[in-house]
């Protein structure tokens, strides 16, 4: 016997027409270079149909694919809906990444036309003669003085929208495209990750509620997470879903202007990789914090050190999160559960800094790479993390590398190493290629930058492995300190020695003066492993006799 329920479709129109009716009042607040711009729901809702309209002054295909070249702005956030609701495939590019990957990305999707800001012209213009579709760029205007291309191509954001008529939105199939976003990719092109409308509705649907990221109407959202990195969480979705005043830095993504914000417009949630919350760190007494109920903390491991400064200090930890591009991305919060109350402070931390609890929605399982064998749930066997479920990617598009991604019974592998607790609470161990693999047996880099970050010394910490010739590769630690502070080689390693095996303890530490960090802001220990190319490990570093 079958349900008789309706077969609706899962599709963003009605979204956005329920938050355009029900929450007009609410607002939507820019930074940008002139101060702070105040846009209310009702007034940015008109402004998004009018940008629907203005993808048909201009021709864009019916699934035409609209590329994104922009900061965190309420504009952007119109674009994120203005585009699939009008069936047509949002792309936002990443405008950090090298040239000849927005190249790539940029043909590979065949974007035919591009809303760039105005102030990352200077960036923008001197890739546009590589872009082999693009038939239009639409400037939008953030104050910037950077100078417009004598190009025909070139429109002005202002003057097509408010000459566009307001259109009707709708999709009839959820299963439709509604955006695109590729992942950085460590090794060769980047990947394309197709969201569908369903998909987008239902992780919005599940951010907003408590086993996601709790979103709420009475929520001020400033997302740190730039709007072109992995579907920006969902930060550019669920807020309208629930009604959330959303807070956007515009440009201003240092760690000061971010403090600031939070600080003048009672910012309430907020979410961004670990990197930026180090960065905050040091101002956590030099502003208002009061307003924050939830920061969230993804894109890499949230060091549990860092997340109990911000609970010493303000209160709150930081929630971790787990996720990829291929995941939409939040496939697992760390939430504490009421159990957790009866847990010792040191254990509860513990817990926190965990990758924690997929939603319903998602499953996960951990398995042997090689033969596929399911390890089991007991915070002990590690193996590889594959997920599935309706937000989790199917395959990449138009891309002969998907096979290597999915397994056959349809699972994706996410290349990230982890043990999963009896009640489901996944532990990331590392990403397979961070892996140090000393004597035919891992070692954690990530645990050893937690521990090393840990000391009060050390800024950031980030772990690597070294040719080694009888150990194949041996862990070096590479350190920066705090300003003023000191902290020698054998300090920090006496430092791990309670905490981890002998045989884990780093050959040596190299002091450096930042770690390189990616496009969106993660440690990139690809560019740490070119920097320290032509290291050498010192003579007599390993206590080699004693580690088999
Ligand atoms: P990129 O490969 O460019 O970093 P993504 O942003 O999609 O692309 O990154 C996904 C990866 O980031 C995950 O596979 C995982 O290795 C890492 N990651 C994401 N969230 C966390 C987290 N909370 N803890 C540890 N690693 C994380």
């Amino acid at each position: 016997m079958q349900g008789l329920m309706q077969d609706y479709q899962l599709t963003l129109p009605p979204v956005f027409a329920r938050a355009e009716r029900m929450y007009g009042d609410k607002e939507l607040v820019t930074a940008t270079a002139d101060g702070v711009l105040r846009q209310s729901y009702a007034d940015w809702a008109a402004e998004t149909r009018r940008l629907g309209g203005a993808l048909d002054t201009l021709g864009i295909s019916a699934e035409g694919r609209v590329g994104t070249f922009a900061w965190n702005t309420a504009r952007h956030v119109a674009l994120y809906w203005a585009i699939p609701c009008t069936g047509r495939v949002l792309h936002t590019l990443n405008i950090r990444l090298f040239a000849e990957q927005l190249t790539y990305i940029v043909n590979h999707a065949d974007d035919e036309v591009i809303f760039v800001d105005r102030s990352l012209l200077p960036v923008f213009t001197k890739l546009l003669p590589t872009f082999e579709k693009v038939r239009h760029v639409v400037v939008m205007d953030d104050g910037a003085d950077a100078v417009v291309p004598d190009d025909p191509r070139m429109i002005d954001y202002r003057e097509l929208v408010d000459g566009a008529e307001p259109v009707d939105f709708g999709v009839d199939d959820e299963n439709r495209a509604a955006a695109m976003c590729y992942t950085s990719g460590t090794t060769g092109n980047p990947k394309g990750v197709v969201y569908s409308q369903r998909s987008l509705y239902l992780h919005g649907l599940s951010a907003m509620m408590s086993t996601g990221l709790g979103i709420r109407e009475t929520d001020r959202v400033l997302p740190v997470v730039p709007l072109f990195h992995a579907n920006a969480w969902g930060l550019a979705q669920t807020p309208i879903f629930t009604g959330a005043d959303l807070v956007l830095p515009g440009p201003g993504m240092a760690p000061e202007a971010i403090a600031a914000l939070i600080s003048s417009e009672r910012v309430t949630f907020t979410a961004g990789v670990p990197t930026i919350w180090m960065g905050m760190l040091p101002l956590l007494d030099s502003y208002d914090f009061s307003s924050l109920r939830r920061i969230v903390g993804g894109g890499s491991a949230v060091p549990k050190a860092l997340s109990e400064a911000y609970r010493e200090k303000l209160g709150i930890p930081i929630v971790h999160a787990w996720g990829m591009t291929e995941t939409s991305p939040l496939a697992s919060v760390s939430l504490q559960r009421s159990s957790d109350a009866a847990l010792s402070a040191v254990d509860q931390a513990d817990q926190r800094a965990r990758q924690g609890f997929c939603p319903v929605g998602v499953e996960c399982r951990i398995v042997v790479p090689d033969t596929g064998e399911e390890l089991p749930w007991d915070d002990t066997a590690t193996g590889e993390l594959q997920v599935r479920g309706p937000w989790i990617a199917s395959g990449y598009y138009d891309d002969d590398r998907s096979a290597e991604s999915f397994t056959s019974d349809g699972w994706l592998r996410t290349g990230d190493v982890a043990a999963v607790d009896t009640h489901g609470s996944i532990r990331l161990v590392d990403r397979t290629k961070d892996l140090v693999k000393s004597g035919g047996e891992w070692i954690s880099s990530v645990e050893l930058e937690n521990r090393l970050m840990a000391h009060p010394a050390v800024a950031e910490a980030a772990v690597i492995g070294v040719p080694h010739p009888r150990w194949q590769e041996r862990p070096i630690a590479c350190v920066v300190l705090e300003d003023g502070a000191t902290a020698g080689k054998d300090e920090l390693i006496d430092h791990l020695r309670p905490h981890v095996a002998k045989w884990w303890l780093p050959d040596d530490v190299v002091f450096i003066d930042e770690v390189p960090k990616t496009s969106v802001g993660k440690f990139s220990k690809k560019d740490l492993r070119a920097q320290l190319a032509d290291y050498v490990l010192p003579a007599g570093a390993s206590p080699v006799d004693e580690l088999g």
